[in-house]
């Protein structure tokens, strides 16, 4: 029969960590921010679990520099070839960054081509060592993925691979057969359509809860994709068990996103003398990657039996991605000290979380300019 599942699903806005005595530090200083990762087969990596989205617009090699020489993780989006890809990875030899953390994606469409892209990166560009490969879909359930997974695990058997996006734990475990890192969440990101043009979708909260129980039962990993809003989030996230966040929306008002600034004026209710005064907004563009944009950027426009699960935002420029960076690391380390926890890794153990009906406080938010 079917039916609708009793169980409530919850977001991230539902909840909130509930501050506690415990070992409580006396400074964010004290937190030990780097996790070691060590991953199902076999790879060891060291950093502080946050990812960009390998998006077109933040999955691009100035926001992923930035990441990696913070001691986080990235990715690059899928576009790039082999050529730009090489120049990317000796640029951060100069500069002493390790790409140690860096993913490079792939996806499923033209999968022996994508895997031959992996091999040439392997044979003309020196891509040894440390080597992470992201493939990524919106739907991985599809069974092109599991093949495409198998082949990639097949030629690279000592590389990191993250998988995804998924948001029901009932296939994590044949995927974690060849994948370390699964990635959760489809219909959250901000410049998604899919809930509204599927009606599908997995609230983050449940969703983390569920996946990172099922994978860490195997010595998975998992990574919370989509619907970071504040950095609190990114905060809840680990709390829950997630090993790592990815947020795209979160670092492409920055400088080091892709494209230009744009410019608007808006007219302003205040006068000077007679005249209205004229207020000038910033923006960057963002864009989903099913969006009819990419769709059109990318692949020579839209196919006719797809609809775009994906829109074009302008949204606020934020500056230079080092203020949003130490945001984020201040943010996380100040919240592990609120709950006693010493370290990324004990957030999960030291946290109690809430259902909450209010979240945040938005009195004055009517009156921000
Ligand atoms: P955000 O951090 O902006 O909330 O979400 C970023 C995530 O949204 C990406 O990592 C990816 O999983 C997802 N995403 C990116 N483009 C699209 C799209 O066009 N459609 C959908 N459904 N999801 C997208």
């Amino acid at each position: 029969m079917t039916q609708v599942l009793s169980e409530e699903y919850l977001d991230y806005s539902d909840i909130l960590i509930k501050p506690k005595m415990g070992i409580n530090l006396n400074s964010r200083r004290e937190v030990n921010l780097q996790r070691v990762f060590k991953f199902k087969h076999g790879q060891t990596r060291t950093g502080l679990g946050v990812f960009n989205a390998n998006m077109a617009t933040v999955g691009n090699f100035a926001i992923a520099k930035k990441l990696l020489s913070r001691g986080m993780f990235a990715t690059i989006h899928k576009h790039y070839t082999v050529e730009e890809i090489g120049v990317f990875l000796n640029q951060c030899k100069a500069d002493n960054i390790s790409t140690d953390n860096l993913f490079i994606t792939i996806g499923l469409k033209n999968a022996p081509e994508q895997v031959q892209k992996l091999k040439d990166l392997e044979s003309k560009h020196q891509w040894t060592g440390a080597r992470n490969i992201c493939i990524d879909a919106p739907n991985f359930y599809i069974p092109k993925a599991l093949e495409v997974l198998a082949d990639v695990r097949h030629e690279f058997p000592d590389a990191v691979i993250m998988v995804g996006n998924i948001a029901s734990g009932d296939v994590c475990l044949k995927l974690l057969d060849n994948a370390d890192i699964i990635k959760c969440g489809i219909g959250s990101g901000s410049a998604c359509l899919t809930r509204k043009q599927t009606g599908c979708g997995t609230p983050m909260v449940s969703l983390i809860l569920e996946c990172a129980d099922i994978a860490h039962s195997v010595n998975g990993h998992i990574c919370a994709d989509g619907g970071i809003v504040d950095i609190g989030d990114i905060c809840k996230a680990f709390c829950l068990n997630a090993d790592f966040v990815m947020a795209g929306g979160m670092f492409a008002g920055s400088d080091e996103a892709e494209g230009e600034i744009i410019e608007k004026q808006y007219q302003t209710n205040e006068l000077i003398g007679e005249e209205c005064v004229i207020q000038t907004k910033r923006f960057k563009q963002y864009y989903g990657m099913s969006s009819e944009y990419a769709n059109n950027k990318f692949a020579g426009g839209m196919c006719n039996y797809k609809t775009s699960e994906g829109r074009e935002l302008l949204i606020p420029y934020t500056g230079s991605l080092d203020k949003i960076l130490q945001d984020i690391s201040g943010g996380i380390a100040s919240c592990c000290t609120y709950i006693g926890a010493a370290s990324v890794k004990n957030m999960s153990k030291c946290a109690t979380l809430i259902k909450v009906h209010n979240q945040l406080n938005k009195v004055f938010e009517k009156y921000s300019v």
